[in-house]
């Protein structure tokens, strides 16, 4: 698979690509042409053909893509053909209605541990995830052999669980504290923020 500089854009439309692939899939649908993709997808076929040739050749000229095939390859690029285990740290409102819709992530993702700093929290189950005082975050991390931590503490608190969190064998960051988190060059970190969308939507208005 060829591996030159990929753009953010790209790496953030291969889960959409996915996602309506899988459905391909589970509708018996073999092949699918860039076309087809993008009209339902709403993008530009040609941006679709530029995304995937960024990592080989994976269509054929009137047939198109193979379903299967491409979920596979896709799936590699993500390295969602690897067990990924996830960390949760601070288990509140949005904590909480995250674990529980661990059940749901797709593939081979999975939130393995929780904590919180709060005594009364830790040694809680949720939706069968073990909530662990931050302290034991080092040690469970490893343990647990954790690749992806999610931030859920209130803004104030945020920047200093993703210090600790670098202090660990973590290099991947979902934030979503209203805050924007400092990290080193090695560590990728994404914010989502429901307020900001919500102000930038509101401009279409
Ligand atoms: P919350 O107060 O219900 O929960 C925060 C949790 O973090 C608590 O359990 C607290 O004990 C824990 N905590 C505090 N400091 C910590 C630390 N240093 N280490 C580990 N745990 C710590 O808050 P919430 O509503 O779940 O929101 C969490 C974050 O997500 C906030 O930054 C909030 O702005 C953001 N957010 C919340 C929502 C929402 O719908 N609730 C939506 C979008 C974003």
């Amino acid at each position: 698979m060829k591996t030159t500089k990929i753009s953010e854009a790209v790496v953030r439309r291969l889960p959409i690509y996915l996602r309506y692939l899988t459905h391909l899939h589970h509708m018996n649908v073999k092949t699918v042409s860039s076309q087809k993709l993008g009209d339902i997808l709403d993008i530009n076929p040609a941006q679709i053909r530029k995304d995937l040739a960024h990592f080989g050749e994976f269509g054929r000229k009137g047939i198109g893509y193979e379903v299967d095939y491409l979920i596979e390859k896709i799936k590699q690029i993500l390295k969602l053909d690897q067990e990924i285990h996830v960390a949760l740290i601070g288990v509140g409102h949005l904590g909480h209605a995250i674990l529980n819709y661990n059940a749901y992530l797709k593939e081979n993702m999975k939130i393995v541990a929780a904590f919180d700093v709060d005594p009364q929290k830790t040694g809680e189950v949720v939706a069968g995830t073990t909530v662990y005082h931050l302290d034991q975050l080092g040690d469970i991390i490893e343990e647990k052999a954790i690749r992806m931590a999610i931030i859920t503490v209130p803004a104030e608190a945020a920047q200093e669980v993703a210090d600790r969190l670098m202090q660990t064998r973590i290099k991947a960051i979902l934030n979503f504290a209203p805050v924007n988190i400092k990290a080193r060059d090695d560590v990728r970190v994404h914010h989502t923020d429901v307020t900001t969308e919500l102000q930038s939507l509101s401009y279409y208005l």
